[in-house]
């Protein structure tokens, strides 16, 4: 079989979508006149990535608002924001150039997503010839949504956390039923834990251990069979060409995030500095048996961050060294992460989101191509 390949799953919103998301926030159009926007956007996603040669796709997460808060507000300016949620929240993430981004806050029960990631699965799937996979938001990243301290009037931790596990595993299910070959769980907040921020106060309550046991409470109810299929992707971050911990080691992260008893892994590694050291933590805590199910590493082969188009040849001498010290039939190539998370991300470091859109897909066609010369190698093809 040869070296699978998957992206993350988003792309930059075009700037003709990112206007209409502006004007439906200030009411100046309807959500229906911003859905003709989003169906745009999702076709054109749809059918320039099947273009790539990619063998699975995305819809570009062009109607989401964001990868954490599309089950809970219609826009990341929190217009349609979902039942007993405020817009008040904590940050969930200040990034490295000074910008940050912030969750609702919960102020009741019970916990409802109002948007489920299937939703626009089910839109995708009519526009699509290849394999779609699916992004869903991890419990862990959700948890945020309860305040730290104390515990909210007339509905306990405990309650919340039980209907949030009920929420994503909804999620997850959904998708598959929808038509996913793949989904993919994000998990961007796992190397934020590790970093310890005094201005993001939950980033220093060593909070990892609860977050991989939170995920597993998801992962457990689900077959070895179906684990296969559900992934965990891990990033340091990813908006306005930005990072938020890409100074955490990945040693303090690895051990930890390889006990989620998920079938693959989608990890950062291209805008990494040491990949080789990486690769070796990959080999030695990866796990063969996750209860059940072989854990297959996707090392970050493209950097979404960075406007240069990675070569063929770059992304093949990446998977070679890799192969060293990972099994290849666990081995696989990813994105180091969405190209744009976020709705609105003008992609400063590439000067606009339509030409981060054209990046993206050679980025994308690097990836397969690299992927496929580096099976032809190892003789996997
Ligand atoms: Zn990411």
């Amino acid at each position: 079989m040869p070296i699978p390949t998957e992206n993350v799953g988003s792309l930059p919103r075009p700037a003709k979508l990112q206007a209409a998301i502006a004007d439906y926030d200030a009411g100046k159009i309807s959500q229906a006149e911003l859905k003709v926007e989003q169906d745009a956007a999702c076709k054109d996603s749809i059918q320039r990535m099947e273009a790539t040669g990619a063998p699975i796709i995305s819809d570009g997460e062009q109607r989401a608002s964001s990868f954490a808060t599309y089950p809970l507000a219609d826009t990341l300016a929190g217009t349609g924001l979902a039942d007993n949620l405020a817009g008040d929240g904590q940050y969930f993430a200040i990034f490295t150039d000074g910008h940050h981004r912030q969750l609702p806050r919960l102020i009741g029960g019970p916990f409802r997503y109002k948007t489920y990631a299937a939703d626009y699965l089910r839109e995708a799937v009519k526009m699509a010839d290849k394999p779609l996979k699916q992004a869903v938001i991890a419990p862990s990243m959700l948890y945020l949504l309860y305040p730290l301290e104390g515990e909210i009037e007339g509905y306990t931790r405990e309650q919340f956390m039980e209907d949030l596990v009920d929420e994503c595993e909804k999620d997850i299910r959904q998708c598959f039923e929808a038509g996913a070959k793949r989904v993919s769980i994000d998990f961007t907040e796992g190397r934020l834990a590790c970093r310890n921020d005094p201005n993001n106060p939950w980033t220093g309550r060593k909070m990892l251990e609860q977050f991989i046991d939170l995920n597993n409470r998801v992962l457990d109810r689900f077959t070895a069979e179906e684990r296969k299929n559900i992934g965990i992707h891990t990033c340091p971050g990813g908006d306005c060409d930005a990072t938020h911990s890409a100074d955490v080691d990945y040693a303090e992260l690895l051990p930890s995030m390889f006990k989620m008893n998920a079938g693959y892994f989608l990890i950062q590694l291209a805008s990494e500095t040491d990949k080789e050291r990486v690769y070796k933590l990959l080999g030695e805590h990866s796990r063969e048996d996750a209860n059940g199910v072989p854990q297959v590493c996707f090392i970050g082969v493209i950097n979404p961050q960075n406007p240069r188009v990675e070569t063929p040849e770059e992304v093949r001498d990446d998977i070679l060294l890799a192969s060293k010290y990972i099994p290849v039939e666990r081995l696989g190539t990813t994105d180091d992460c969405g190209f744009s998370p976020f709705s609105i991300d003008v992609k400063p470091k590439h000067g606009s989101p339509d030409f981060a859109r054209d990046v993206a897909f050679k980025k994308i066609e690097s990836r397969v191509k690299g992927t496929q010369m580096a099976s032809e190698e190892l003789r996997v093809a």
